[in-house]
């Protein structure tokens, strides 16, 4: 596996495979790899000749007093599971290579990118719109991998790549959960024992839901209500708990259609997302 810290190293990388004839599959990340990105490595690895993780510590996308000085890096770590995962390249830039001296671009998706975690991480997801559309650039992918964990993420990039012609296809990838449901995230290292204990209350609080669509329900307020007393007790006050619709992330009051279910929560000195995509019986 090559390591590039270069965006021109990485360009020229990307046009030598592409003038081969060969596809590219992309993942972006922010390192310190867990099994949800090696899944998205694996995915990448059957349907593409060659595949190119990026591991970027993205700084415009964490807000004023978020947590980017302390955010788990382990480059030698992550060199290792990557190669494991028969990944080809390892791009690693440099926040300065990214966003040299006079860096003035920044891309807003607005609608999808304004509300839940964007209403509650102002240009966050212009800091994320702004290093995909660039990743798009450099590396120029066939195919791009993102996990559904970031489900919002999702649906900003799905908006950015339609609005901007990018020909480059969006893969969403199933959330990949530890053996008690806890949603794996790079942040879940935050979890001092007893919240790692109450973090598991977030995927309770989904599939107490899911459990209640399941029965029949269909309107918002008791479907909320079940994952909310969930989060209740264990202590847990949500940042939000809301119904979406899939498409769009416009609210919605009944789950007659395929609904998204988000949730954000600070668990101890963690702030985690989840979410479940819940449906009505039939
Ligand atoms: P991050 O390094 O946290 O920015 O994540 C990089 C990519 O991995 C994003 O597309 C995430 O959605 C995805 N990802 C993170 N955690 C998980 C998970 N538990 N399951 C599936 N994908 C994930």
């Amino acid at each position: 596996m090559k390591i590039v810290h270069s965006v021109a190293e990485m360009q020229d990388t990307a046009a030598a495979t592409r003038a081969r004839g060969e596809s590219i599959g992309l993942v972006p990340t922010m390192g310190s790899f867990h099994a949800g990105h090696l899944s998205l490595m694996s995915a990448a690895r059957t349907q593409n000749d060659r595949v190119v993780v990026s591991l970027f510590v993205n700084p415009t996308q964490f807000g004023p007093g978020e947590d980017l000085a302390a955010y788990p890096r382990d480059l030698d770590g992550d060199a290792r599971l990557a190669a494991a995962e028969d990944v080809d390249v390892l791009f690693a830039p440099s926040a300065a290579e990214m966003y040299p001296d006079g860096f003035a671009t920044t891309v807003h998706v607005a609608g999808v990118a304004d509300v839940l975690d964007g209403a509650a991480r102002p240009g966050h997801f212009d800091g994320v719109a702004t290093v995909v559309a660039k990743l798009f650039s450099i590396v120029a992918p066939d195919v791009a991998y993102f996990g559904q964990k970031d489900a919002q993420q999702v649906l900003v990039v799905r908006r950015l790549v339609r609005d901007l012609n990018l020909p480059v296809r969006i893969e969403a990838c199933p959330i990949v959960r530890e053996a008690d449901g806890l949603a794996m995230s790079s942040r879940n290292v935050y979890l001092d024992p007893e919240a790692r204990a109450r973090a598991t209350a977030l995927n309770q609080a989904l599939s107490a839901a899911e459990a209640v669509v399941a029965l029949g329900e269909t309107r918002a307020e008791p479907v909320l209500a079940a994952a909310r007393g969930v989060l209740a007790a264990s202590g847990i006050d949500p940042e939000y708990l809301e119904l979406r619709s899939p498409d769009d992330l416009t609210p919605v009051d009944a789950v007659t259609e395929p609904a998204l279910l988000a949730v954000a929560a600070r668990v101890g000195s963690a702030r985690l997302i989840d979410n479940r995509m819940l449906e009505a019986s039939r």
